[in-house]
């Protein structure tokens, strides 16, 4: 059995946003399934928008997911093996010279659908002799080429829409060479999935179209054709398509955004598959549930108000080796009390001045009594987890109050709000001085 090879194709003209990024998450997972490699491959044949920036840029991104290539691979760097196999096709008659500019397309497009013929490359540029080809690059024209197709049935069975099928004859020969030697993304593409004996090509389902036309390639470079599996693309919580232009659904701002990597990861993997969305700590039980076949059709809608909840009830578990290295001055008594009162990690510096203050301590004018006289009650110190319900059942017996009127009113003292963590946790925090000075 050959070794599952994957591959993540950007092109490096922008970051990655959360619809690419899941791209890559379900290669990873793949990849992770079954033992195999991913290949990490920068489409920058496009060299004029193609930037090292954006390149390293992804790369940060997808380190920050978790995501390990075990290789890296730049189109750009591989023109020498793309000519050489262009000359290859150029030489079996699959690869042949057009001379058409732009406009003479258009007009000649135009022509066919007033005739109500579809409008089908009319590969004139085949008949074209010798002579005719010298005397139009006499004028100065240059070609550009296209692949001949052979126009038939092209099945294949897709791991994620079932069994596929594009009739090639109703396709125009595709150009896979510019007038200026440039390759379209097209062939560079195929000939990699060759070289780097990619078994399974995992992309969004902007690609279908693309299929049937590389597998014709792929085969007529006697290369393996590797298996397909096309997954629906996300739109927006209003159900429009993501673009790639959405700053805000940019991994790099998510991260800056303080959301955890595992948050986006469960988020992503889970989406449009048929188990529930949960959050994952790590990769091992998304992995373990990871399956091509559990990818739904339909287009996953993805909304950031359910990422941020993701993100929270992810927080609400994490144990405190987790995230010690990331609160340096945090204890694990602190994390494990305030962990399912926050969003987002960088929410821990709002707990942390409510146990260290300063903070306003709010005593209304009907409670001063009763405060002073829980002041007066606050037990000695050592103080640990049960202070809070021996100090308070004291502080019911001496003033005749319970439930709301006797917590909410220490609350608001002792920590300025209304709400937050369990108090008997926050008390030993706060200690008995802060405590009795945020009282008197
Ligand atoms: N560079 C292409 C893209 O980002 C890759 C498509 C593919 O996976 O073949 O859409």
């Amino acid at each position: 059995m050959n070794m599952t090879i994957v591959r993540f194709a950007p092109s490096p003209t922008g970051r990655i946003h959360i619809g690419n990024a899941r791209t890559a998450i379900l290669n990873w997972l793949m990849a992770l399934k079954t033992g195999g490699q991913f290949v990490l491959r920068y489409d920058d044949t496009d060299t004029a928008r193609s930037t090292r920036e954006y390149a390293d840029g992804i790369a940060a991104d997808l380190d920050w997911l978790g995501i390990r290539p075990a290789r890296v691979e730049w189109q750009s760097k591989r023109f020498a093996r793309y000519d050489e196999l262009a000359d290859r096709l150029r030489a079996a008659g699959r690869l042949y010279a057009c001379y058409e500019t732009a406009d003479e397309l258009d007009r000649r497009r135009k022509r066919q659908m007033a005739r109500g013929a579809p409008p089908v490359y009319d590969r004139a540029a085949l008949k074209l002799t010798d002579e005719e080809r010298r005397a139009l690059e006499a004028e100065g024209r240059r070609p550009h080429w296209r692949f001949k197709l052979d126009g038939r049935m092209m099945p294949w069975n897709d791991l994620i829409r079932g069994p596929q099928a594009i009739d090639t004859t109703g396709l125009s020969d595709p150009v896979l060479v510019r007038e200026d030697g440039t390759y379209l993304y097209t062939l560079p593409s195929v000939i990699d999935d060759i070289d780097f004996a990619v078994t399974h090509v995992i992309r969004g389902e902007d690609h279908v179209v693309n299929t049937a036309v590389q597998i014709e390639i792929t085969q007529a470079l006697g290369g393996n054709v590797p298996n397909y599996a096309h997954h629906s693309l996300l739109t927006g919580a209003d159900g429009k398509g993501l673009s790639k232009r959405l700053g805000s659904l940019s991994i790099a701002s998510m991260r800056e955004g303080g959301l955890e990597p595992m948050a986006v990861v469960s988020h992503a993997a889970l989406l449009g598959t048929s188990d529930n969305i949960h959050p994952c700590a790590d990769y091992t039980e998304l992995v373990e549930g990871f399956g091509l076949d559990k990818l739904s059709r339909a287009p996953a809608r993805f909304d950031e108000a359910e990422l941020s909840q993701l993100n929270a009830k992810l927080l609400h578990h994490l144990p405190w080796e987790a995230v010690k290295d990331r609160l340096p001055s945090a204890s694990e008594e602190f994390w494990l009390a305030v962990r399912g009162n926050i969003g987002k990690l960088a929410d821990t510096a709002g707990w942390e001045m409510v146990v260290s203050g300063p903070i306003n301590a709010v005593v209304a004018p009907e409670d001063r009594d009763f405060i002073r006289d829980a002041c007066g009650l606050l037990p000695a110190s050592p103080w640990d987890g049960t202070t809070w319900k021996s100090w308070t059942e004291a502080v019911k017996v001496a003033t005749g109050r319970k439930g709301k009127a006797l917590f909410m009113p220490l609350r608001l003292a002792l920590t300025g709000l209304d709400h937050g963590p369990e108090l008997a946790q926050l008390l030993p925090l706060i200690g008995r001085d802060r405590a009795l000075e945020r009282l008197s």
